[in-house]
């Protein structure tokens, strides 16, 4: 009961929060529209015809390529300059000027290949595209992805021993229940060291099903190549196996940092300055440690506008995103009256990260 309470209490809070700040955006945006911002993307795909069911946390990392450009339409109307990452700095630190859009894309779903390319190719847009090596190379884990198919197939009830060794049934009685199974399941990869995770998903999700999904969802490195060619397109590094950097080893964490950009550097034989932290998982030693590694800029999934202030936090940039398909969302976030209101008037710097 009082779990319930505790839920409904926090709904509420986001929902008036949500109200707030779309009241306020009009007023807001003058001042917190800031400099610019960067725009965040993970998945593109055509609008369905009819409307598809989605369970479990993807659907919300997922946005269709009519509303991207509706979206870029939208910037061009209210007289932002599409750029790169790499003009950032130099934006942000000039005292006028328009302002500014960075289009960012992460993981290296094969989106990026089929519907991103042509699409900002039409429309003459710049971007980045920040690559987990593991999405590449077809061991990333899709979990989540896998999951969702085999509700999607019917293929159910799931039944799974979980890491911790309790079982858990999802007999898919609501989208509710199914939500918050795959959520349940694919909170483990963010307590666990990556290697175990993935031998759970192994025996418990099959090691072949989860190669299978990667081979048809993610790009291959012919394709990155090929992007990394267009003068349009920048290629970034989003670590080795896309675990959340604040909570690996000291060692493991220089391998997703360093060993990311030396991989994706031999198959593209070209430079990779920039990276993004996988799940926007960032503390100041994991900052650091992108700073050693030589990145010129790096960005988290913080949402908030850019200010002349965030020229001295290059490594720790926010980012725009937004519900999928919800024009008073994305109006709200890129009003900055989201941001003014979880930071009670502040603005995203590095100051409140963990150490
Ligand atoms: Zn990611």
């Amino acid at each position: 009961m009082r779990q319930t309470l505790s839920k409904f209490a926090r709904s509420f809070k986001v929902a008036a929060r949500k109200k707030v700040a779309t009241t306020l955006a009009p007023f807001l945006r003058p001042i917190w529209g800031g400099k610019g911002c960067i725009v965040m993307l993970h998945r593109v795909l055509p609008a369905p015809t009819t409307p598809r069911q989605r369970f479990g946390p993807e659907q919300h990392y997922e946005d269709s390529v009519e509303h991207v450009e509706k979206i870029v339409h939208w910037f061009f109307r209210n007289g932002y300059d599409p750029i790169n990452i790499d003009q950032v700095e130099e934006r942000i630190k000039q005292k006028n000027g328009r302002r500014f859009v960075v289009f960012t894309v992460d993981d290296g779903y094969i989106d990026g290949y089929q519907h991103i390319r042509p699409l900002f190719k039409r429309l003459n847009i710049p971007w980045t595209f920040y690559i987990s090596t593991a999405h590449i190379n077809r061991t990333v884990l899709l979990d989540a992805h896998l999951l969702e198919r085999r509700i999607l197939a019917g293929d159910i009830p799931i039944t799974l021993e979980l890491p911790d060794s309790s079982v858990s049934t999802c007999y898919c009685n609501s989208s509710r229940e199914c939500d918050e199974f795959i959520s349940k399941v694919v909170s483990f990869s963010k307590q666990m060291e990556w290697e175990k995770y993935r031998d759970w998903c192994w025996e418990q999700l099959g090691r072949q099903n989860l190669e299978d999904l990667a081979d048809q969802l993610c790009c291959n490195w012919d394709q990155v190549r090929e992007m990394a060619h267009d003068p349009n397109i920048i290629i970034g590094a989003h670590s080795v196996t896309h675990s959340p950097l604040a909570l690996v080893s000291a060692p493991q964490l220089g391998i997703e940092v360093r060993d990311s950009r030396k991989i994706i550097e031999s198959k593209i034989d070209m430079p990779v300055d920039h990276f993004a932290y996988p799940y926007g998982s960032v503390s100041m030693r994991v900052i650091e440690e992108v700073k050693k590694a030589g990145y010129s800029t790096a960005v988290t999934t913080t949402c908030c506008n850019l200010f002349e202030q965030n020229a001295r936090h290059i490594h720790a940039l926010p980012r725009i995103s937004w519900g999928a398909n919800d024009e008073t969302t994305f109006n709200t976030a890129v009003s900055g009256a989201d941001s003014f209101i979880l930071f009670r008037g502040q603005r995203f710097t590095t100051r409140g990260i963990p150490d």
